[in-house]
């Protein structure tokens, strides 16, 4: 599943779509195909793993999934979702994703104080929120897109190795400064992520996610299928601790 940096690379690479007007629309997508036909586009954006094509009367979101692809003036072998045609033969092809119309203004329709690569990324606010779920795991607050719109599986195991927060300590136990780490280094791994990725160099910068021997401990890492998303985690025993309610906390 792309995760939000990756995201913000397509609405980047589809920038010069902004300001052209949809001249066909197709796909297998429950959208009202007609309604797209002469509409101008305003603005390629992201929220999270979001994709949104803003238009004045209406706008697209497109979620890729697990699977979801997208093609710039190409097509795959395969049937898009929505296939959008510009002037001069140049199109936007868009498949195996969930596609949504979104009738209210974007700046409405969602909360970018919640997204970590958004100018309007609020920390406060997202510590406010973990503060009133004490009892959620650190794994599913990471990636809880109401409070990290954006972080996905990579960016969590990275993010927790990076703080030293075990995968399940309960957020409402994390001492302040640790709260207040996890909650800075989400934004600040995205942004390390949006720019390895544009420079193809994301993986070789793991330090936790696929990783089999902890770098700080050198010794095999713990993996397994953590919180009630049960994505893989990848963690140290060692030297990430798990904070829990209690005299434990205290450690
Ligand atoms: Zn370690």
């Amino acid at each position: 599943m792309p995760e939000g940096p990756s995201i913000l690379i397509a609405a980047q690479t589809m920038g010069g779509f902004a300001g052209q007007k949809i001249l066909r629309a197709s796909g297998s997508a429950p959208l009202d195909m007609a309604a797209l036909v002469g509409q101008r586009i305003l603005a390629l954006r992201s929220w999270g793993k979001h994709l949104l094509i803003e238009m004045p009367r209406f706008s697209v979101r497109i979620h890729f999934l697990m699977f979801g692809s997208w093609r710039m003036n190409e097509r795959k072998d395969a049937e898009p979702k929505l296939s959008l045609g510009f002037a001069g033969g140049q199109e936007l092809n868009f498949y195996t994703c969930a596609v949504k119309r979104v009738d209210a203004p974007l700046d409405q329709a969602y909360d970018w104080s919640a997204d970590v690569l958004s100018d309007h990324w609020d920390a406060a606010a997202a510590r406010r929120k973990l503060r009133l779920t004490p009892q959620m795991l650190a794994c599913d607050a990471l990636l809880d897109q109401s409070i990290f719109s954006g972080v996905g599986n990579i960016i969590k195991n990275e993010v927790l190795f990076r703080t030293q927060i075990h995968p399940l300590s309960q957020v409402g136990a994390l001492p302040p400064a640790r709260l207040r780490a996890l909650v800075d280094d989400a934004r600040q791994y995205s942004f390390h992520f949006l720019a390895w990725k544009k420079a193809g160099v994301l993986k070789r910068h793991w330090l936790a996610h696929t990783r089999e021997i902890c770098p700080r401990c050198v010794i095999p890492f713990s993996k397994a299928h953590l919180g009630k998303t049960r994505r893989r985690s990848f963690f140290c025993a060692y030297c990430q601790h798990n904070y829990q309610p209690g005299p434990a906390a205290q450690a």
